[in-house]
């Protein structure tokens, strides 16, 4: 263990790669630090300790940590580095080679980091590592404070669907999750700091309430009715668990926003059933309907993998044009990674890389297509924007209930406030709409 004494008038940097729950998790490492004394190096600064969180994704992210960590060891030779994170816990004999690093910690161990810093002793060679995955059991609740404005709520971890191309079950262990008392006092403790939105994120949301005995539906009513929390977005569900009584509990709530993020993966049934999904695409275009009908104006993202193993051209075309005649706002467009230990690997029909590369650039322009008549459906129309923290004096920038994104000419601050606007064109480089404030 660490004492306070030794860690007190330290600096740290902190590197988070992957997703939002990386990010809020980081947050929290960063405030056990704080409260035993440790501050964060300003740009420039040389750090006494390095925390890199890691993604493991794809076989992109796992180059991208390495280059990270050895980026930051040579930016900062003397500090002590602590490398956690997905592609740690998958990994870790490859992290604790890398020189520089000096622990590797494992799912579990992240919340226990001050045991962790060893009085701070640089390691020679091959750091120490903590990973194992039976190990993983453990809720830890985090809640990111990045930025006042937007705060990302981790309500649940890990996964037990084992979809046959994703290695996150491997590298986050079973589906677990806060209970809902703990986490509506985590949602009144950022209302007390004057967040007003939050985002409720987690590995597979939907499936909320393995340990604890509850449903998300029963957390999104109750966090429905923390005082000063005046936005909610849920972050991405499964289309299954995405159940209607959610949908229409969203669509007569002041505080739960039009927005919803659904993962598909494929418009092929052909592909979906080789991915092991729980769901076919009937059920996914039977719940943007609900949705739609509920709510016309709802903004809905969409995750889609393209070129996965067992995707032959006829596959795609199906999946394109199912995808295309979909009343959805956006598309997050993945290329199919190869992941060691999937069961994806046992598929013979390979798609090769150019191949992969012709259909997300594709999906990417469907993508531009449909989010540009979205945005142009609500041109002329009045709504109300949360502006954020901006560097650049008079313009600001925000997002409507169904997130589309704003920009607004304003002099004096408005970070963190609700304001009317009226939505006019598009920016130039097409990304938002301009707004006048009202
Ligand atoms: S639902 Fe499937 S893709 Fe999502 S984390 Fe679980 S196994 Fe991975």
């Amino acid at each position: 263990m660490t004492d306070n004494q030794t860690l007190a008038g330290k600096k740290a940097v902190y590197y988070t790669l992957g997703c939002k729950l990386n990010f809020s998790e980081t947050s929290t490492v960063s405030q056990i630090l704080s409260d035993a004394g440790v501050s964060t190096a300003a740009e420039g600064e040389e750090a006494d300790i390095c925390i890199v969180n890691t993604c493991s994704v794809t076989e992109v992210a796992d180059k991208k940590c390495r280059q990270i960590i050895h980026r930051l060891v040579k930016e900062h030779p003397h500090a002590y580095v602590v490398v956690m994170g997905c592609y740690a816990q998958l990994k870790p004999e490859v992290v604790a080679n890398i020189k520089g690093v000096d622990v590797v910690l494992g799912a579990e161990q992240k919340k226990d980091i001050l045991q962790h810093l060893g009085a701070l002793e640089k390691k020679d060679h091959g750091a120490h590592f903590t990973s194992r995955l039976q190990d993983i059991r453990s809720f830890v609740p985090s809640c990111s404070h990045g930025d006042r404005t937007r705060y990302f709520l981790k309500v649940q971890d890990g996964c037990d669907y084992y979809c046959t191309y994703c290695t996150i079950p491997m590298a986050r262990g079973r589906s677990r999750n806060g209970s809902i008392a703990s986490l509506v006092k985590q949602a009144q403790e950022v209302a007390a700091e004057g967040g007003k939105e939050i985002v409720i994120t987690g590995v597979n949301i939907g499936d909320f309430g393995k340990t604890t005995g509850e449903t998300f539906y029963d957390l999104v009513r109750e966090l429905d009715n923390v005082e000063g929390i005046e936005r909610y977005r849920i972050s991405s569900i499964e289309p299954n668990l995405l159940t209607d009584d959610i949908i229409s509990f969203v669509a007569n709530s002041q505080r739960f926003m039009p927005h919803f993020h659904i993962p598909l993966q494929s418009g092929s049934d052909e592909v979906l059933h080789l991915m092991k999904r729980r769901y076919n695409r009937a059920l996914f275009a039977h719940k943007v309907e609900v949705i739609k009908e509920l709510m016309p104006h709802c903004f809905i993202g969409v995750d889609v993998m393209v070129g996965n193993r067992g995707e032959t051209p006829e596959c795609f075309e199906d999946a394109y044009h199912f995808i295309e005649g979909l009343d959805v706002t956006k598309l997050h467009v993945f290329s199919y990674s190869e992941r060691p230990g999937t069961m994806a690997l046992k598929i013979p029909y390979v798609v090769a890389p150019e191949v992969k590369h012709e259909r997300s650039e594709r999906m990417l322009q469907l993508s531009d297509a449909k989010q540009h008549a979205f945005y142009q459906h609500h041109i002329g129309e009045v709504m109300p924007v949360l502006l954020e923290h901006s560097k650049t004096q008079n313009v600001m920038h925000g997002f409507t209930p169904n997130y589309i994104k704003v920009e607004v000419e304003c002099k004096g601050a408005y970070d963190n406030v609700v304001v009317p606007v009226r939505l006019g064109e598009f920016v130039a480089d097409g990304s938002a709409l301009k707004g006048t404030m009202l």
